[in-house]
């Protein structure tokens, strides 16, 4: 049976005399000085079936954590779900903890930390995982509705960084608060459930686009016209003014009570509509809206929840904001941060910067996958390949690593013993060229607090995207490092 197989898959690659001379070779003794030289390894050269199973179920679970996570808001409250569920308990300051607790710190509705107490004293440092669970997307304006030619709109600001002309004839949903004028505030999700109206920007038809084809890529969708489609049945007769975007109005004020006032306290997100899918024949990837960073964030979700018995205390921050530069209340940057952590030490009655500064952190952030299709971005030596495990970043940034945390030597030997104690595949990742272009993370925010800090995370293809593709096998070992992290850093 299996002789019959081997010859069936030679027909198929039409290599069927090389499968002999493959066999003499793989018999040949390993010559030790080979071994001197460093050669990454695809990871289904070395994944065991037992592997293979837990990483599918992983993935599963880690597909309905996007579906549920459609933004910020929504990753928080699943969180809260699931960790509840795990026997977490809302923080509360002053609460007695003792190892093995496990408490949660919901930030604003917006950002979520969670810790598991360790059975050695904080003085003796956490181990940390950092993410961020915003995405790219479209923000709602202020002042957003507006009709023109008898269709009404949303004007929009982009949030993070995006390749605007991704963003037209894509179906969009709706989600996000409205803080109406009595204080009150209402959710607002639509879109994603089949038989729910969803929304789109309109690009223009070839047949007229002669000029704008002439345009850089970057240009020919300015952001002012990243305005959303959202109705053109009028409320009132042919005088009546405003009364398309009345049609509207009065649709939202039955549902939602919502007048055109209260948009200015409101926070809507216009945001890929569509669930995650398994993609290509052999389901090895997955496609998704906001991989970056929830692909990262639930490695840390799933790996503290299955951390046993932690010696250091164990802790996860999603913080909002990472894609606009982590500014903000809810952002890495704020010291709610601080807040939650000193509230930990202060039970043990630690100071929160000697538990700084023997803590260990690793920030997990996507990281760029090598992509065939555009070569000439990547430094194919130091890039990160799909399904070759989790890529560790010893830095970030642009040019002469200008903004990178870049993480000590002994930083890296440590993640990289780490993993091959614990089988976890890993390889080394820079996101491209160095004169390619660059990007950051929050490690330089965790770092600038005293906090041992190094970068890794799955690489992506097509990151900032609407939808990104991820490959299972990377998912899986980084919540198998992150797991590991817990457990025994
Ligand atoms: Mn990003
Ligand atoms: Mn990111």
């Amino acid at each position: 049976m299996a002789d019959s197989k081997k010859n069936i898959t030679g027909k198929l690659l039409g290599k069927q005399k090389e499968t002999i001379s493959e066999k003499l070779l793989g018999k040949a003794k390993e010559d030790p000085v080979k071994k001197l030289l460093y050669k990454p390894k695809n990871g289904f050269d070395r994944l065991s079936a037992a592997d293979e199973k837990a990483m599918n179920a992983y993935c599963e679970d880690y597909k309905r954590f996007l579906d549920h996570g459609k933004t910020e808001r929504l990753c928080v409250d699943y969180c809260v779900e699931l960790a509840e569920k795990k026997g977490f308990r809302a923080y509360e300051s002053g609460m007695k903890l003792k190892a093995g607790d496990k408490v949660y710190c919901n930030n604003r509705g917006k950002g979520i930390m969670l810790a598991v107490i360790g059975s050695e004293s904080l003085a003796a440092g956490a181990n940390i995982g950092t993410a961020h669970t915003d995405s790219p997307r479209l923000d709602l304006k202020p002042r957003t509705l507006y009709e023109e030619a008898e269709m009404a709109f949303f004007k929009t600001h982009h949030y993070g960084g995006i390749r605007k002309y991704q963003w037209v004839t894509i179906p969009l949903a709706l989600h996000g608060v409205v803080t109406l004028a009595d204080g009150g505030t209402v959710a607002v999700h639509i879109g994603e459930e089949d038989g729910e109206p969803q929304f789109i920007i309109n690009d223009l038809l070839p047949h007229l686009g002669k000029e704008q084809g002439k345009k850089p890529l970057n240009e020919a969708i300015p952001s002012e016209s990243l305005n959303i489609l959202i109705g053109s049945r009028p409320y009132g007769g042919e005088d009546d003014k405003d009364r398309f975007k009345l049609g509207v109005l009065k649709l939202l004020n039955e549902k939602y009570g919502i007048t055109e006032e209260d948009f200015i306290s409101a926070e809507l997100e216009a945001v890929p509509a569509g669930k995650a899918r398994d993609t290509g024949f052999d389901r090895s990837f997955i496609s998704a809206y906001g991989h970056d960073d929830r692909v990262c964030a639930y490695a840390e979700l799933a790996g503290i929840f299955d951390a046993k018995k932690p010696k250091k205390t164990a802790v996860c921050i999603f913080a909002d904001k990472e894609e606009i530069g982590s500014e903000g209340v809810s952002g890495m940057l704020s010291e709610a941060f601080e807040w939650f952590m000193g509230e930990l030490c202060r039970a043990q009655g630690v100071e929160l910067r000697e538990c700084f500064a023997h803590s260990f952190c690793v920030s997990a952030d996507v990281t760029a996958a090598y992509d065939p299709n555009f070569a000439d971005v990547y430094d194919k030596k130091n890039a990160a390949f799909v399904n070759y495990g989790v890529g560790f970043c010893k830095y970030t940034g642009s040019g002469g690593k200008s903004g990178a945390s870049d993480a000590s030597a002994e930083l890296v030997g440590k993640l990289r013993k780490l993993c091959n104690d614990n089988n976890v595949f890993w390889q080394m990742a820079e996101l491209g060229k160095t004169d390619a272009g660059g990007g950051g993370t929050v490690a330089k925010y965790m770092a600038k607090r005293n906090i041992d800090t190094i970068d890794a995370g799955v690489p992506v293809l097509s990151m900032h995207a609407p939808r990104e593709t991820v490959a299972k096998l990377d998912c899986y070992m980084t919540y198998r490092m992150m797991r590991a992290v817990f457990e025994q850093a």
